[in-house]
């Protein structure tokens, strides 16, 4: 194991019933204060990736940014942000999603990428994978492909993990946990 994941578990806080009754809320702000976890994360990821067919990372609005702006920069990528609508001047495209309750919509800048960019996509945590398949269609209607998905957290219990990769699209996550 390249990383100490007992570690960055340790530093993530769950908070039951937030935001709302039966959600366990995992808060990951904890790495971020904490800067031996930062340092952690962003090495394991920068292991995994330092040799990877990479051309873009893509991350989604707003705790994605937090890991993949440091990745971009060790990295040497270029970052291209998906945003909730409304925030990305100029031509966006966008796709809408459905949530638990009701419906979002994420955007790209038009021309952001191209036919042949391999994407590393990041969020900060999978659950049902509605929110990154959102940011897959963005990212392969402009004929990008997906080079894989990356988190802190999956929960697999809720499938979003399974369903990338039942698309040909591989999962990486530094922890997991069971159940919602
Ligand atoms: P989903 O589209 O169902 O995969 O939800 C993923 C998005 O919702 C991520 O961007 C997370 O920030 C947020 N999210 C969903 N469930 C949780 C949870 N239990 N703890 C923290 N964030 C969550």
């Amino acid at each position: 194991m390249l990383y100490d994941d007992a570690y960055i578990k340790s530093l993530i806080k769950t908070v039951e019933n937030w935001p709302k009754e039966g959600i366990s809320f995992r808060d990951i702000t904890p790495i971020f204060s904490d800067p031996k976890g930062l340092r952690i994360a962003v090495d394991a990821y920068i292991h995994r990736y330092i040799n990877a067919n990479i051309t873009h990372i893509a991350c989604i609005d707003a705790r994605g940014f937090l890991i993949a702006a440091i990745l971009a920069y060790e990295l040497q990528k270029p970052l291209i942000l998906i945003r909730k609508k409304g925030k990305l001047p100029g031509a966006t495209i966008s796709e809408k999603y459905s949530l638990e309750y009701g419906e979002a919509e994420l955007e790209i800048q038009q021309g952001s990428v191209k036919k042949g960019d391999t994407v590393l996509l990041f969020d900060d945590l999978i659950a049902t994978g509605g929110t990154l398949f959102a940011a897959i269609n963005l990212l392969k209607k402009q004929g990008a492909e997906i080079n894989e998905v990356a988190a802190i957290i999956d929960l697999p219990d809720l499938k979003g993990s399974k369903r990338i990769t039942e698309a040909n699209i591989p999962v990486y996550s530094l922890c997991s946990y069971d159940g919602e």
